[in-house]
């Protein structure tokens, strides 16, 4: 036991979890694994936008406790805040964060594994704090619903993001440079706030303007998936507008965007910016920005024993789980061979991310997004149907009863299903 290496991993929800499961299935019990993350519970966040449209409380139903689950496995977790990462000498200040007032401490680490994610830039809006809704947690969305049940008038409304900023340092050839962090949930969310809407007897699609910084929406997903979700989009019914730049400022009325155009709304549901944490700035590790940089071993070229995955890493872009998930995989392999448990073969294994998105439309349909083309792949593929909705929903189901293990036949399955079978 006293020649275990010591993996840290800072954050625990999808990213961290997934590595810190990865890690133990890869490497075993020869890896001593801790998780640190401010809270004691996931935040099932893809589906908290749905959640609250089928009319349930996600902070009820979308938060998952994890400490339980780690332990299960042999994961330690320390519920703290992360306060600074100090490379060179491969130790992290941590501030417990079950009560106010502790004092910080040090941990140590023979492998690090930032799964920390982003900060949601909404202060970086001016007027979003007065006029700005959103739908990025159970907070802002339980808000939301509020306002729609008891406050909304029927005008105008505004969905969208703002624009990205993405680092360049280190940026591999391969991965173009985003718009836009996540396009999916905004067009999720637009398309399935339309027949909510008509349920409701508050208006309908023609109420919603989807809007978008980019040259396309959802760019990510390639322009044959994009013409097709397009053409259901204009088919709903919903108005589109593209090249918005980023928004300039919220007012009562409605959005300014920094190409000159204005949008009226009475109501703004908007994505920002997803920035890194304030501390990840300046560290030999990261980007310009604050990304961890890494290869596609998920691990960064100058500090080997670093890795990262989820949001957090530079090339996760698109920011989505399913991109995170992949990685996790990696990260499992990477450690388990650094320890002499798989070949250098198996961990090194060529792989290319690939983005998987299933979208909410509401009445019981999801659209399904399996792309690499953003990726230099030739993988473009869209399917509307039930099955997609089900799934949706089972996953997440089947994620809350497994503790996040995912039995390894249930996307293929799936996948199988919607894009071959059916
Ligand atoms: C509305 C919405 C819908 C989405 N829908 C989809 C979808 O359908 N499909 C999809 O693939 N993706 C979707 N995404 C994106 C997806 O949610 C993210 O990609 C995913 O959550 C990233 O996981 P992560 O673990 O890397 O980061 P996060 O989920 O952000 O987790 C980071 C963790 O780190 C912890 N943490 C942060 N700072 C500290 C600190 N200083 N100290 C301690 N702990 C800290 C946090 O508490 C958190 O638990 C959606 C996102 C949004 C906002």
């Amino acid at each position: 036991m006293g020649q275990q290496k010591k993996v840290l991993i800072l954050g625990c929800n999808f990213a961290g979890l997934g590595a810190a499961q990865k890690i133990r299935e890869y490497a075993g019990y020869q890896v001593d694994i801790t998780c640190v993350d401010q809270k004691s519970y996931l935040d099932f966040t893809p589906n908290i936008p749905s959640e609250a449209l089928h009319g349930r409380d996600p902070a009820v139903t979308m938060h998952m406790p994890i400490v339980k689950t780690l332990k299960e496995e042999g994961i330690q977790f320390v519920q703290g805040e992360v306060k600074k990462i100090h490379v060179e000498d491969r130790r992290v200040a941590i501030q417990p964060s079950e009560r106010p007032g502790s004092p910080q401490y040090d941990m140590t680490y023979d492998y690090l594994v930032v799964a920390l994610g982003t900060r949601l830039a909404f202060d970086d809006i001016k007027g979003f704090a007065e006029y700005g809704h959103a739908v990025s947690d159970a907070f802002h969305t339980n808000r939301l619903m509020n306002y729609l049940s008891r406050e909304y008038k029927g005008g105008p409304i505004a969905i969208g993001s703002a624009r990205f900023q993405q680092g360049q340092k280190g940026k591999p050839d391969w991965l173009p440079t985003a718009s836009a962090v996540c396009e999916g949930p905004a067009v999720e969310f637009s398309l399935s706030l339309a027949h909510w809407l008509e349920k409701n007897h508050k208006g309908g699609a023609q109420n919603i303007t989807l809007f978008t910084p980019a040259k396309m929406i959802a760019e990510d997903a390639g322009e044959k998936v994009v013409t097709q979700l397009l053409k259901t989009v204009s088919s709903r019914g919903l108005r589109y507008k593209n090249n918005m730049e980023d928004i300039d400022f919220i007012d009562q009325d409605g959005i300014q965007f920094k190409n000159g155009e204005y949008i009226a709304a009475e109501l703004k549901v908007v994505f920002p910016n997803w920035k890194p944490h304030i501390f990840m700035k300046g560290l030999p590790i990261s980007d310009e920005l604050g990304f961890v940089v890494t290869d596609l071993r998920m691990r960064n070229p100058d500090h080997p024993e670093v890795f990262a995955c989820g949001d957090a890493a530079a090339i996760t872009v698109p920011k989505l789980e399913s991109i995170g998930h992949q990685e996790c995989e990696v990260v499992g392999k990477q450690i388990a061979a650094d320890i002499g448990v798989i070949s250098i073969q198996e961990a090194n294994k060529k792989w290319m991310p690939e983005v998987v998105y299933l979208g909410d439309m509401g009445d019981g349909k999801a659209f399904y997004i399996h792309s690499s083309s953003w990726f230099g792949g030739d993988k473009e593929i869209f399917k509307i149907g039930h099955l997609n909705h089900d799934f949706k929903w089972a996953y997440q189901k089947m994620f809350f009863q497994t503790g996040g293990k995912i039995p390894s036949w249930g996307y293929p399955t799936f996948q199988w299903m919607t894009e071959k079978a059916l």
